[in-house]
């Protein structure tokens, strides 16, 4: 480890072909650390020409060592990543409680997640099978799930080790070759997994990594013509172009768009039970959670109390740096909160009922901002519609269970929602009605199990991830038709 970083790698090279390369143009970019504003290292600024190098190693690699592996040894060689990923999640966390400003405990579940997908996806591995299909006399019809070939993994900044975990792990399971490129704000952990992935056993080639800006190495990865299926997750205005991009080569991607997710508290709801989620759901990594609860939606007999309650919590709220683990962390960047801050002006016009507070010592360089509850939002306010990725909720009232589910299902979005209710029928009737990937029933995010499906509706994106719905994705399926007579 090196100095207080604890950077163990050279975090300005990237991995081609097995071999930790520096950038063709000799770029470099600075990370910085959005505790305290400080530089924290200099990543490599990668471009067209290591993209082409990567796709190029990826393509031998599926044509070579990789490409030959039966199911059972890939799912072996992610089963190692997983352990050395648990044995060193601590060192993981350090890094990305740096790098994206994340409290350390909410870092390490994070480690413990990556780890987790590696376990779920080297497991499968061998058992996703294909079927056979009754058919006319003398045929006998089978399907192979086989690999796209090279997958590309475009990963935004906020979850990068769950999101390299549910999308890199699911692509190597079925036998892909993946290039990753991390977001150029923080990409720490996507070089220190690609580490221990070499570490483990993973062949040449099999994954290659390129950090880079997104219009520069993101574009060319996204617009490859041997990239055969790109993965994206972050803003619609870049999952748009990384379609559009893909539509050209003709070929399938996963657009993961985040979303303005509600929570939905009827009058007859376990308030207790829900209070935490309410709170928690909107301020988890400083709200910048694709699946963030940032609408509040509260029947008129509660809602007076749960916006006494929600405030109190609010309160309670402590923001500071990363590795002081307090509930709040600063933002990504300054760039971020000029973002944020911009949508608490656009909020001026409404009622604050809670707010956080920022620690005496934390550093005036640091991306801070002070967590907010705005209550009595009309359900067309900017503020209720878009998303804003920092730690501001909104609480709307309703009256009757229709008016609810038409304002859940008011934005462009539809990620996640959540129904807090006693009432069976309600529950059964609501999860079919609300429009999102995910409906969590007296709960929300279920722990966040890399089991469970996700994804998006509308401009939440389409296609999913997590579970063995990944495997699906990250796999097509070929029809033999033997005739036998
Ligand atoms: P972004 O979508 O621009 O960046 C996400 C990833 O895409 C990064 O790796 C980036 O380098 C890459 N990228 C950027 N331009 C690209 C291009 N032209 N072609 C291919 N890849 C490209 O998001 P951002 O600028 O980091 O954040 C802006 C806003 O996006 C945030 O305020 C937030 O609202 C939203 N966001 C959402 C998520 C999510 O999980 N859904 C994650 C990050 C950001």
């Amino acid at each position: 480890m090196s100095g207080e970083s604890g950077i163990w790698f050279d975090p300005g090279l990237c991995l081609i072909g097995g071999a930790w390369v520096a950038p063709k143009g000799g770029e470099g970019l600075d990370l910085v650390n959005p505790s305290d504003g400080n530089r924290l290292a200099r990543i490599a600024r990668g471009g067209a020409a290591d993209i082409d190098a990567a796709v190029a190693a990826a393509q031998a690699a599926r044509d070579g060592d990789w490409g030959r592996m039966t199911a059972l040894e890939r799912g072996r060689v992610l089963t190692r990543i997983g352990q050395l990923v648990l044995e060193r999640a601590d060192d993981l966390a350090r890094l990305e409680a740096l790098d994206v400003g994340k409290p350390l405990s909410q870092a390490r579940a994070d480690a413990v997640a990556l780890a987790r997908y590696c376990e779920l996806y080297g497991g499968a591995a061998d058992k996703v099978m294909g079927e056979t299909i009754p058919y006319l006399d003398g045929y006998t019809v089978y399907t192979l799930r086989e690999p796209h070939g090279v997958t590309g993994h475009i990963v935004p900044w906020n979850y990068p080790m769950q999101i390299i975990g549910r999308s890199v792990g699911a692509a190597l399971a079925m036998g892909n070759a993946c290039v990753l490129k991390p977001a150029e704000e923080a990409c720490l952990t996507a070089l220190a997994f690609a580490h221990i992935a070499v570490e483990a056993g993973l062949p040449a080639g099999a994954l290659n990594v390129v950090p880079g800006l997104g219009a520069e190495a993101g574009a060319a990865l996204s617009g490859h013509p041997e990239v055969e299926h790109p993965s994206f997750t972050g803003s619609v205005a870049t999952g748009a172009l990384v379609q559009q991009a893909a539509g050209r080569n003709v070929v399938p991607v996963t657009l993961e768009l985040g979303g303005k997710s509600p929570q939905l508290v009827f009058e007859d709801a376990d308030l207790d039970a829900a209070l935490p989620f309410l709170v928690n759901a909107g301020c988890q990594n400083a709200g910048q959670t694709c699946s963030a609860s940032s609408r509040i939606l509260v029947q008129r007999g509660v809602y007076d109390v749960v916006r006494e309650r929600m405030a109190a919590a609010y309160a309670e709220l402590t923001v500071g740096p990363a590795l002081e683990d307090l509930r709040v962390g600063p933002l990504i960047s300054a760039r971020q909160k000029e973002i944020v801050e911009g949508y608490l002006a656009r909020g001026s016009d409404l009622a604050v009922a809670g707010q956080g507070m920022i620690v005496d010592h934390a550093p005036e360089a640091g991306a801070y901002v002070r967590p907010a509850l705005f209550a009595d939002v009309p359900p067309d306010h900017p503020l209720a519609r878009e998303e804003i990725f920092g730690p501001v909720q909104v609480l709307i009232p309703f009256e009757t269970e229709e008016e609810a589910v038409a304002i859940a299902n008011g934005t462009d979005y539809g990620l996640v929602a959540s129904i807090w209710s006693r009432d069976g029928a309600r529950q059964m009737r609501l999860a079919r009605q609300l429009h999102a990937g995910q409906v969590f029933i007296n709960n929300y995010g279920a722990g966040g199990g890399v089991e469970l499906p996700f994804g998006g509706v509308g401009r939440s994106g389409h296609g999913r991830e997590k579970g063995f719905e990944a495997l699906y994705g990250f796999s097509q399926l070929k029809t033999v038709a033997a005739y036998h007579g």
